[in-house]
């Protein structure tokens, strides 16, 4: 067989389509997360390389305007300009109407990085400011702020790692500039996202809810932020090697690697022999079947043979199929963690590139279905994390390229440090 190939100017082509055609009307009920849509849309292009070569200044200039145009007047980012009835019409009575929302500010923040922006436009006091408000009494983060600054939505391990991610971008190494800011409490954040860790290994939305590749890169990623800006605080279990936390989580990401597709189910079903007719119906008898006959009933789960194993993606819970996004959450978290060498990068990349690339480029969520911007994105991030050629290196945490993140540290009051 031959080895699978990148088709890098076709992903060029399908992100380009994206950011310069209209969306596939299947993206109208996102109409209100565009700024999410941007992301996946500007990150790609630059993942690949062609950010700056297929876009002139004028462009990029008109897309920094628009995210500035998505800033909320009282801080943080809305997700798109819908909810905007100007800021002379606006009051402290009205305003919960067009609040700005955790996700929105984290990804508008990092678009404005790829795009070589200083941030000097973010209102970076009132958004802290607005961060902290945002955080309840159990450490977790809602995702806007209602009338009479009430916390409402969010909870789960997305808002508090788009929360820690925003604290990251806009606090720098030092809260240079910030003196009388309050701050996250930071403490109360870890322990919300280690009693979300569950008794598999894996981390759930909140505490007790079953393991989720999706939340645990929210979780890690939440810690890897936090443990970026700290000195001298105590080690965080999740992120420290040989702790039950680490080990167990890193066992758990492992064993996500799966070389169940969910392209066969058809003809599975037919194999099998034990379809829903051959069981009698439901009223004809009460009796318990014997042991034998349940055990002749169990499916037939044929061996696995070089071919079945050629393709191995990764699912997001146990007993579920692979899926593109999950090469991602779950690679991506094991990078964070160091451990990205223990996942078979070969087979990983023959199910991206044979499975779910799609002939007009990006990827597909599974086997054979049309290109998304979430998927193809995540698609491109975990190649790039096995190193492919043509990618750009990305750094897990901030999901953006290594060069956006050089960028951000470069900025005057990122780094200083005041003694
Ligand atoms: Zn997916």
């Amino acid at each position: 067989m031959t080895e699978a190939v990148f088709q890098k100017e076709r992903h060029i082509k399908y992100f380009l389509r994206c950011l310069k055609t209209f969306l596939p009307s299947l993206y109208t009920s996102n109409d209100s997360n565009r700024v999410l849509l941007a992301y996946f849309t500007v990150a790609g292009l630059d993942l690949l390389g062609e950010l700056y070569n297929k876009t002139t200044s004028e462009e990029r200039q008109g897309y920094v305007e628009w995210i500035y145009h998505c800033q909320v007047p009282s801080g943080g980012f809305r997700g798109f300009t819908g909810t905007d009835f100007g800021s002379e019409r606006r009051t402290p009575e009205n305003e919960a109407w067009d609040p700005a929302n955790i996700p929105s500010t984290f990804f508008a923040l990092v678009i404005l990085l790829i795009l070589g922006d200083d941030l000097s436009r973010v209102k970076r006091t009132e958004c802290l400011q607005w961060l902290s408000k945002m955080q309840r009494e159990n450490g977790s983060f809602g995702e806007v702020l209602g009338t009479e600054g009430k916390i409402e939505g969010g909870g789960d391990l997305r808002f508090c790692c788009f929360g820690a991610g925003t604290r990251y971008i806009l606090r720098g190494k030092c809260g240079d500039g910030l003196e009388g800011i309050m701050d996250i409490d930071v403490d109360k954040l870890v322990a919300f996202i280690e009693a979300c860790q569950a008794y598999d290994g894996g981390i759930g939305e909140g505490p007790f809810c079953e393991s989720h590749s999706g939340h645990t890169y929210c979780a890690i990623g939440a810690l890897t932020f936090l443990d970026r800006l700290s000195k001298n605080h105590k080690p965080i279990a999740l992120l420290s090697p040989k702790t039950g936390p680490f080990e167990s989580l890193v066992r758990w990401l492992v064993t996500r690697q799966t070389c169940e597709l969910g392209d066969d189910e058809e003809e599975s079903d037919e194999e099998d022999g034990h379809g829903v007719d051959e069981i009698g119906p439901l009223s004809a008898t009460v009796e318990e079947p014997s042991l034998d006959t349940k055990v002749d009933q169990l499916p037939v789960v044929p061996p696995e043979t070089e071919d079945s194993l050629r393709w191995a993606g990764f699912n997001g819970r146990c007993n579920k199929y692979a899926d593109t996004c999950y090469s991602f959450w779950n690679t991506a978290s094991l990078n964070m963690m160091n451990r990205l060498t223990l996942v078979d990068a070969t087979r990983n990349r023959r199910y991206l590139l044979e499975k779910t690339q799609h002939i007009v480029g990006g990827f597909g969520k599974g086997v054979g279905e049309p290109p998304d911007l979430l998927h193809s994105y995540f698609g491109l991030v975990s190649l790039a994390f096995q190193g492919e050629p043509g990618l750009e290196s990305v750094d897990p945490a901030l999901c953006a390229s290594q060069r956006a993140v050089r960028h951000l540290h470069s900025l005057p009051w990122w780094q200083e440090t005041k003694r």
